[in-house]
Formats: C-alpha cells, sequence, structure tokens
C-alpha cells in the first residue's frame, strides 16, 4: 500500500510525527509513504509560515536512514495555488522534494471552503471560482499532481462543473505533465466517492489521462492509506496508472 499524501506535526493542522506514521505503516502493511505536509501563502491561511522546511528534512532523512529497509519514504509538499505565489513556489522547488503537488485552496475572497459553507454561499458559484483557479494554477504548470481535484465537494457534499473548463483543465494537465491524484479524505466525510470520483475520472480518461496517485490527505495515524480499496477499484474500472514520484519523475508501481 502506498499513501502520497500525508500530512505531519509540520502542518499546521496535523499533529502527527513522521516516526510514528513509519511504525504504524510498518504494523499496516503500507510499503510507500509520501509527506507531504502544506505549504501556503495566502495570508488568511492559518498554517501561515507554520512549515519549516529544513526542520522537515533534518526529521525527514532521519527516519529514512532508520527505515532504510523497511519502507520507502518520499519527500513531498502540498503547496496551495502556486500560480499566485510563483517566487516562494520556485524557491521551494530548489529543495530536494520527490513530489510537489499543487492545490487550490482559496478561490473566493480569501475565504476557506468551510467557511463559505456557513456563510451559504453559493455552490454553483464556489465551484465556478474553484474550477477557474485550478485552470490557472495547471496552466502555470510546474506540480507534479492535482490535489483533490473537485474539493469544494468535500464540504458542499455535492458536485457541481461545467463540463467544457473541465475538459480545458484535463488537456492542460496532459500538455504540462501534469498527474491527477484520488483523494480517499471525502470518503471519510461520508461521502460515497473520493475527489474526483467516476464522473471526472472518466473525462480525465477521455481526455487521454494516463496517471494518478492516491492519498488519503492524512492527517491522523488512523487514516493512512485509509479508504484505498474505492480508489484502486476505481483506477482499475478506468484503466489508469498508479505512479509514485522520486526526484519528481513518474514512476508506475502497481496497485
Ligand atoms: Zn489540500
Ligand atoms: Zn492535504
Amino acid at each position: 500500500m502506498i499513501d502520497m499524501h500525508v500530512h505531519t506535526n509540520f502542518s499546521e493542522d496535523s499533529k502527527v510525527l513522521l516516526e510514528d506514521y513509519c511504525a504504524f505503516a510498518l504494523k499496516k502493511g503500507v510499503k510507500y509513504i509520501c509527506f507531504t505536509d502544506h505549504v501556503d501563502f495566502n495570508p488568511a491561511d492559518a498554517g501561515l509560515n507554520c512549515y519549516k522546511v529544513d526542520d522537515f528534512f533534518e526529521s525527514f532523512y532521519k527516519v529514512k536512514k532508520q527505515y532504510k529497509d523497511a519502507l520507502n519514504l518520499l519527500a513531498g509538499i502540498e503547496f496551495g495555488e502556486p500560480h499566485l505565489y510563483m517566487k516562494e513556489f520556485e524557491h521551494y522547488c530548489t529543495y530536494p522534494y520527490d513530489y510537489i503537488m499543487g492545490s487550490i485552496h482559496y478561490f473566493y475572497n480569501n475565504m476557506f471552503l468551510s467557511q463559505m459553507v456557513k456563510d451559504n454561499i453559493d455552490y454553483k458559484l464556489a465551484f465556478k471560482k474553484y474550477f477557474e483557479q485550478l485552470l490557472l494554477m495547471v496552466e502555470y504548470g510546474n506540480i507534479d499532481c492535482v490535489a483533490h481535484f473537485d474539493f469544494p465537494k468535500r464540504y458542499y457534499k455535492k458536485l457541481y462543473y461545467e463540463e467544457e473548463t473541465v475538459r480545458k483543465i484535463c488537456a492542460t494537465m496532459l500538455k504540462r505533465d501534469i498527474c491527477l491524484e484520488i483523494n480517499t479524505s471525502s470518503i471519510r466525510k461520508g461521502m460515497d466517492q473520493p475527489m474526483p470520483g467516476e464522473e471526472l475520472l472518466s473525462i480525465y480518461k477521455e481526455s487521454g489521462g494516463e496517471y494518478i496517485t492516491i492519498g488519503a490527505d492524512t492527517h491522523e495515524l488512523s487514516h493512512l492509506a485509509a479508504d484505498f480499496d474505492i480508489a484502486k477499484d476505481l483506477a482499475n474500472k478506468f484503466k489508469l496508472k498508479n505512479v509514485i514520484f522520486i526526484e519528481r519523475k513518474r514512476v508506475e508501481v502497481k496497485i
């Protein structure tokens, strides 16, 4: 088992230490972990300036050495809106990461989605603004993968999209060699589909998409590689190839 989306105590919203994940992975039979802590520069973000890159790499190399015979440990980040923070993003690209995901967390008046739901911001408007930013992010490129492709779904508990925009995003991802994540965290929030689910995965496949990574968006030990069977079944259904990234190069791994 592989979890390509794992948050640790280097993210503001997780308290789990890297070594705790490693010990737990051995018990659970997870063979690959990619640590992907939040790096967000939106001034409204609770985790602003939380991530300490040098401290992360120090901890990372320590566990990598300690578990070298038992686990495959990868270093990554989940970078929020790289197209808006290009200078900062380019700086992070100079570190020896295996994997850099791009995420859209902020796309409407600097509000986070939970607040938008509380304030009754119309879901169609939210999805429209979200996909507009997602398109700009993939046009900028330079990322390995798009995280949680239909992220507003996790908060609104429903999906809305304009097919033309989604097709444009998928086409741009292929052009820029950007992979798609199947993120299972929506299932923990009571939904029966990961992000993205069947509908958008079929558009990705039709657009010529071939590769996916699978991530649980883990913030607690018990989330590690959670609900992967659902993601694997979908990947198999659409004949998508599961990949990991090592030194920012795609490597196919059978699931
Ligand atoms: Zn995220
Ligand atoms: Zn995440």
